[in-house]
């Protein structure tokens, strides 16, 4: 995977999770605290309070199993607690009650953690709550036990002690074993206190077993909340309240934060630093998203690879600022005359790519055709000219072989830079789509490339040697050797179909070794087997003439194989010329030297090379097989090839005329004063063994 895919992974993975968890444990953590804060609170309002009225209504019970009072009195002190109570035989009789016995029968038990008691508690069914009205509970337990200490039952006669009263009244309460009076006010007053905290009551039932366990006593217990509970569950409810808050607003915070950094990073990532627009790694990205999306699935895609020729050039002549202005000015023409759903990106410098959709291959055609021509004039001072390739995605239904899921736009876009490639020659706009037959050249470029070394080593080049005659003796005097490829893999392929690839990628210098090193052997071994051995021509390449050290390099290998150098000749072709003439000169002139003779091949071919006749101290010139190709024939090709005849002899050059296929073309050579012919009338290429057997054979 590339490195810019994996760190693209890498930020689209960086969510907010790992901050979120983290955050997370912190509110955990606090939310635990709260519990723990809850549960003292708990303990603090629920425990204590039931116990401390659990406590007031056993001293109820207390005071209804004191032997002390009478019934009468006994009853008149529990209803001053001014709360509903009852006492009641196992059985179910009732004995004494007083106020609305709003019980539920079905309670449970509650088990006291101090002591471990087990204690029978009842819901209240009429009032579940109930605000405290100023008088409804009036006694503080602590005054009440000061009560029960010092009660004078006399206190109580003739006073409407009633649930229903509202009387305040004095009681004369004195110790019954004292003399100690208990102030009425400060009774009072504890009970205001308590009132003015009091803020709901919740009623409850608690039943104490009295009389030795013959009774029950059911008592009405109150819950008391008071201000500072309400407080307290209220900072309670509130801090969960902040804590909830402050968690929302985080991850709201996290996620948009976290959400704009990554965009900006894309925006980085995406960008391309020239034209400010996208770049090839957006296109990738979102254009594979595009074509892999069902809702797509039915629409064709095209990449097209366009290359704006002669960049470099602009460059030179105008200045790098103006050609990046101009990269812009097209990456901005390109990106109008797109839609939505289509993508344009800058490749690299001089080459964009664009994700476009079509209908049919035609409409296709025009739209990339008025692409190019709104580009063409962009810039009013500068003819401009675009390559471009293209390469079809078409739509799910239509690729039978390949998924759109598996898509590549790497590939495609391959494929349409080897389209686009195809025009590298010309200097004109031009369109070329990617098909079969450019897949079949670049797989078989793949092969050639893939077996070329191995050919070497096992020799799998073979040298065929194809005659030249003096078409007036109808004597050989020379051939050429040809090169052919037996391939275990390949077959046998002729030089056609690899002598472009090898110049191309420069393999075409070992090659040339390769066939000196073989016919120089070949001729050293034939002439010491006594045959009258002609001068051979060898092909070397254009792009061999690039090592300034060639006529030593050559000169090395035929002299390691012992062979006279006149008998070894060294063919250029036309266009080696346009090269560095002054070295080309050079290594001429030290061939020649070393003995070797030089010949011009494929004269008249591709551009003129009279030019290069003027300076180049020449052994040979061949004519080119073009000249006795169809469209020549007649007066004027005549014309031609005996003129050039002509000026060869002139520059006391021998002239050799290649492709003679038929007998006319060789009288008209001999009236010409052609000195040899090299074509299919007098020999084909052939095997060395033939071409031996011939030399024997003279
Ligand atoms: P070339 O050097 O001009 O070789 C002549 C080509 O014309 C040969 O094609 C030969 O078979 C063909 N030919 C000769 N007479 C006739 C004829 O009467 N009719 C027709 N139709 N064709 C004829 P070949 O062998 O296919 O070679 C093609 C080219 O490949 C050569 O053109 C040469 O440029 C290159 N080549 C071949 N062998 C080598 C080599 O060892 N090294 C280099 N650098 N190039 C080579
Ligand atoms: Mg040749
Ligand atoms: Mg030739």
């Amino acid at each position: 995977m590339r490195k810019r895919d994996k760190s693209y992974k890498k930020i689209k993975r960086v969510r907010i999770w790992s901050s979120l968890f983290v955050f997370f444990i912190f509110f955990v953590g606090a939310f635990s605290i709260l519990a723990v804060l809850g549960q003292m609170l708990f303990r603090y309002a629920v425990e204590e309070r039931f116990i401390n009225e659990y406590q007031l209504i056993k001293k109820m019970a207390d005071v209804y199993d004191s032997p002390e009072f009478s019934d009468k009195k006994k009853f008149e002190i529990l209803k001053m607690e001014k709360r509903a109570f009852a006492v009641k035989e196992k059985d179910g009789k009732y004995i004494y009650r007083y106020g609305n016995l709003s019980i539920n029968e079905d309670g449970g038990k509650v088990i006291l953690p101090s002591s471990g008691e087990k204690i029978n508690v009842y819901a209240d069914t009429i009032m579940p709550f109930i605000y405290p009205k100023d008088n409804d509970i009036k006694v503080n337990p602590a005054v009440l036990e000061k009560i029960y200490d010092n009660i004078n039952a006399d206190a109580f006669k003739d006073k409407d002690i009633s649930e229903k009263s509202d009387e305040t009244f004095d009681i004369d309460i004195t110790n019954k074993d004292s003399s100690d009076e208990v102030n009425t006010t400060d009774i009072n007053d504890s009970l205001t206190i308590i009132n003015n905290k009091e803020v709901l009551l919740l009623p409850y039932w608690i039943s104490i077993e009295v009389n030795d366990g013959q009774q029950i006593m059911y008592c009405r217990a109150n819950y008391k909340i008071d201000i500072l509970d309400v407080a307290l569950i209220m900072l309670l409810m509130l801090s969960l309240v902040f804590m909830t808050i402050v968690l929302v607003i985080y991850i709201i915070v996290k996620t948009v934060s976290t959400f704009i950094s990554q965009k900006r990073i894309f925006n980085v990532l995406y960008t391309d630093e020239e034209t400010n627009g996208y770049n090839w790694f957006y296109l990738r990205k979102r254009g594979e998203k595009l074509i892999r999306s069902r809702m797509n699935a039915n629409k064709n895609y095209s990449l097209i690879a366009i290359s704006f020729v002669g960049y470099r050039n602009y460059c030179m002549c105008h200045s790098i600022q103006e050609g990046q202005k101009l990269l812009r000015k097209i990456y901005r023409k390109v990106r109008l005359s797109i839609d939505k759903k289509e993508i344009c990106a800058q490749k690299s410098s001089a080459n964009f790519v664009i994700l476009l959709r079509y209908s049919d291959e035609e409409e296709l055609k025009d739209r990339i055709n008025s692409i190019i021509s709104e580009l063409e004039t962009i810039d009013e001072n500068h003819k401009c000219a675009f390559h471009i390739g293209v390469d079809l995605i078409p739509s799910s239904k239509i690729m039978k072989d390949k998924s759109r899921k598996k898509i590549d736009l790497d590939n495609e876009y391959n494929n349409a830079s080897a389209a686009r490639e195809t025009l590298s020659e010309s200097d004109d706009s031009g369109v070329v789509f990617y098909d079969e037959k450019l897949l079949e050249e670049q797989r078989w470029l793949d092969k050639v490339q893939e077996y070329q070394k191995k050919a070497i080593e096992k020799e799998e080049f073979l040298v065929y040697y194809q005659p030249k005659y003096n078409p007036k003796t109808n004597t050989l005097r020379g051939a050429e050797a040809l090169v052919r490829w037996e391939s275990p893999e390949l077959g046998f392929v002729s030089p056609g179909r690899f002598i472009p690839i090898f110049e191309k990628n420069g393999f075409i210098t070992q090659l040339d070794h390769y066939m000196i090193e073989h016919v120089s052997a070949d001729q050293k071994r034939w002439k010491d087997a006594g045959l009258n051995c002609v001068p051979v021509s060898v092909n070397v390449s254009r792009a061999h003439f690039i090592e300034k050290d060639l006529a030593e390099q050559i000169c090395d290998m035929v002299d390691k194989a012992g062979t006279p150098h006149e008998l070894i000749e060294i063919e250029l072709t036309e266009s080696a010329f346009f090269d560095d003439k002054k070295a080309i000169v050079e290594t001429i002139r030290r061939l020649k030297e070393y003995g070797f003779s030089v010949s011009m091949d494929d004269f008249g071919s591709g551009y003129s090379s009279l030019n290069s006749l003027k300076d180049m101290p020449l052994d040979v010139l061949k004519l080119d097989a073009e000249f006795f190709r169809g469209d020549n024939e007649g007066e004027r090709g005549e014309i031609v090839v005996s003129e050039a005849i002509n000026l060869a002899k002139k520059l006391n050059m021998k002239t050799v005329a290649e492709g003679v296929e038929i007998k006319e073309q060789v009288d008209f050579l001999v009236a010409q004063e052609c000195d040899m012919i090299q074509g299919y009338y007098y020999a084909k290429p052939m095997p060395a063994k033939e071409y031996e057997e011939r030399l024997s054979n003279q």
